[in-house]
């Protein structure tokens, strides 16, 4: 996924259950984790997604269940968010220079509207049984780099519910999932970042009570052209990278696989039709706006989330 990944179990002494093997375990989760990439990484050359998008045939194409999954929840973000949400996005984060195949040239504007041709999420159909995909124009290919690191950690928080474990936090590229305790027997304790590049700092820290927190933002992944910003976040209706003053979104949620791409549905959105969206879908959501050199919030997370004092030591 083109990204770290970080899991925290406390030896917390349990009587019931042993903790697992160590050495063991990371083994089993790098397998389920490289399994997951086999079938969702566009950087791999024969993942299921990548033999998908070079595929022009109308024919129905295999997938797992678990794959049908995924492509089906981002679907249903897609109908919910009208289309700010798109997985069928990836020819224009291509173009934008954010994706696999990276691109030097400015786009132009007939390019952009040569390639929205072939974008829309309702040009990707799927099917229950068996487990299939097709597309509806040949040029369609898709990318679920919204939506696959949330999954990837619902599926290790699953893993380690299975081995009895009921202590732990998974996170891969900034999308975490917690359960129970940390080691000082407290509710975990994970921070939202000042959405600034050049230093790390803390915005907000969060007490996280058996949920999942993914945020997406603007401050990372970006080029800067003339004094103005293009994130990797495109905008499907511009098909250009989003410009708002909505600088991150955070979003909490019982599945991390939802957060991850409600982030991303959101910061496409905006400041203001985020806001109604996050609503509306009843989502519980961190928002921080970039205005000149200034930041500000809005928030709907209840107070019992909120730590006052910078839960962390760096
Ligand atoms: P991050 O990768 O920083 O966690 P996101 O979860 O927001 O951020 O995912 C951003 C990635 O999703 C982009 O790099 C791109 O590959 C893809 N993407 C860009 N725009 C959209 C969109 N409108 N809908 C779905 N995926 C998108
Ligand atoms: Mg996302």
């Amino acid at each position: 996924m083109g990204t770290q990944y970080h899991i925290s179990i406390p030896l917390i002494s349990s009587s019931t259950h042993p903790q697992p093997n160590q050495k063991h375990l990371k083994k089993e989760i790098d397998g389920l984790l490289q399994a997951i990439n086999q079938e969702m990484s566009t950087y791999i050359a024969d993942s299921t997604i990548s033999r998908f998008n070079q595929s022009h045939s109308p024919a129905w194409f295999p997938v797992s269940k678990e794959f049908l999954y995924v492509i089906q929840s981002a679907q249903k973000i897609s109908l919910d968010s009208q289309g700010a949400f798109d997985i069928t996005v990836m020819p224009l984060v291509n173009l934008w220079g954010f994706g696999t195949s990276s691109n030097n040239k400015f786009p132009t504007q007939a390019e952009i509207n040569d390639l929205r041709n072939n974008i829309g999420y309702q040009l990707l159909e799927t099917q229950q049984y068996p487990p299939a995909i097709r597309k509806k124009n040949p040029k369609l290919m898709i990318d679920l780099s919204a939506i696959a690191k949330g999954y990837a950690v619902d599926a290790v928080a699953d893993l380690l519910r299975q081995k009895s474990l009921k202590n732990f936090l998974v996170e891969i590229g900034g999308e975490i999932r917690t359960q129970g305790k940390n080691k000082n027997k407290t509710l975990w304790k994970v921070a939202i970042e000042k959405p600034t590049t050049l230093q790390r700092s803390v915005q907000q820290g969060l007490l996280l009570d058996n949920i999942a927190v993914a945020t997406s933002g603007d401050y990372r992944n970006y080029y800067e052209k003339a004094g103005k910003r293009y994130s990797h976040t495109i905008n499907p209706k511009t098909g250009k990278p989003i410009t708002h003053k909505l600088a991150s979104v955070t979003v909490l949620h019982q599945s991390t696989m939802i957060a991850d791409a409600q982030a991303t549905a959101i910061m496409v959105l905006g400041e203001q039709k985020g806001k109604e969206y996050a609503q509306k879908q009843g989502l519980e959501v961190y928002m921080i706006f970039r205005e000149g050199g200034k930041f500000s919030v809005w928030h709907n997370l209840s107070t019992k989330r909120l730590l006052l004092h910078r839960p962390l030591h760096h």
